[in-house]
């Protein structure tokens, strides 16, 4: 299929990339590099051995996006462009709404130039807010409970609304647990720009030397160790949901959501852990408070997706951890650090 793929240099997007053209998909990225690195085209050239093709465009600018529709008239659109930082969408709504929802406005107006009816979607399980029963399933009420999730379930909306309004158009929003890992390679990876906001990046920079400790945000929650829990699910799995989600278009009008998780909650001691074992690294960790606005613990009811994708995960923590570390030990500074030789 010709695929258009915003934000494909970013952290998932890159990964998905290469599960496409490894599926035998043609891919147009189009990419701001807002926040993400020109040279992971460079890292994805080699890792497919293909010239991809590549335009810097931010998905807000309307104009451009109808240029870039009319040149590679795709068959469906995998929307990855976005900002993902809680904090950041504390102190700046208005950038993420801009961004993320005034993107996808910007981006379904120019699909409907060319009459391009199909996209799937980079929703969050941030959409769920507080849970009120666990594991989360697709039909569990939504009420993000900070702006980057008001943004995230907004454009679902959207896109709900979207689909009614013409017919043969498809929507697959796949609501991602916690990604983490690199492609097992270790030539791209998540590259945060500035202090890392997640753990999986700030673990690997502790181990790599970057930074002294991990500050574990809270031991006081009501889970095994007192940590908060989550659904971490390895990139690469998630990279090949986005190609079972592409296919998935093809078989109906309707709009789809599917929780992309394994299902299991990891602590994050039992993170800290694993990564030490796996790394033979140690990482020194101090307890702190809570950090506002986070959840105790969740995890996904992944069975939708394992039975209408027909896709599941087939990495576990090891391999987060090993991939993870695969990474950064290559990359202690992430891709701007690297010379363009190197
Ligand atoms: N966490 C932590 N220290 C950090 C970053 C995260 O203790 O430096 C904890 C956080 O409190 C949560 C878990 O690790 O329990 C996952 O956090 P992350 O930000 O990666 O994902 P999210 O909270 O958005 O699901």
């Amino acid at each position: 299929m010709r695929v258009l793929v915003t934000g494909g240099a970013g952290y998932i997007g890159s990964h998905a990339v290469l599960s496409l053209l490894g599926a035998g998909h043609d891919v147009l990225i189009v990419d701001s590099f807002a926040t993400s690195s020109p040279r992971v085209i460079k890292r994805l050239e080699a890792l497919s051995g293909r010239v991809l093709h590549v335009i810097e465009r931010d998905v807000r600018d309307y104009e451009a996006m109808r240029g870039v529709m009319a040149s590679w008239v795709p068959e469906a659109v995998i929307h990855f462009a976005g900002l993902k930082s809680v904090a950041e969408s504390v102190a700046d709504p208005a950038l993420y709404y801009d961004v993320n929802v005034g993107g996808t406005v910007s981006l379904l107006r120019a699909m409907a130039e060319i009459d391009c009816s199909k996209i799937v979607f980079s929703s969050s399980a941030t959409v769920y807010g507080t849970p009120e029963y666990l594991p989360y399933d697709e039909a569990h009420p939504t009420n993000p409970v900070n702006p980057y999730g008001r943004t995230k379930l907004v454009v679902e909306q959207l896109l709900g609304d979207w689909i009614g309004a013409r017919e043969g158009r498809a929507v697959t929003a796949l609501r991602y647990f916690n990604p983490v890992g690199a492609h097992p390679s270790g030539e791209i990876g998540e590259d945060p720009s500035g202090v890392p906001n997640n753990l999986m990046p700030y673990i690997a920079q502790v181990a790599v030397g970057r930074r002294p400790h991990l500050t574990i945000f809270g031991d006081d929650y009501e889970t095994r160790d007192g940590t908060g829990e989550r659904d971490y699910i390895h990139v690469m799995d998630l990279a090949e949901a986005h190609v079972a989600a592409l296919m998935h278009l093809a078989t109906g009008e309707r709009m789809q959501i599917f929780n992309v998780g394994t299902g299991q909650g990891i602590t994050v001691r039992e993170m800290v852990r694993a990564f030490e074992e796996t790394a033979g690294v140690r990482v020194p960790t101090e307890i702190a408070a809570r950090r506002a606005g986070d959840l105790p613990r969740f995890f996904a009811d992944a069975a939708r997706a394992r039975d209408m994708l027909g896709w599941m995960p087939s990495r576990d923590l090891h391999d987060m951890c090993l991939d993870a570390w695969g990474w950064q030990s290559r990359n202690p500074g992430g891709y701007d650090a690297q010379e363009d030789a190197a």
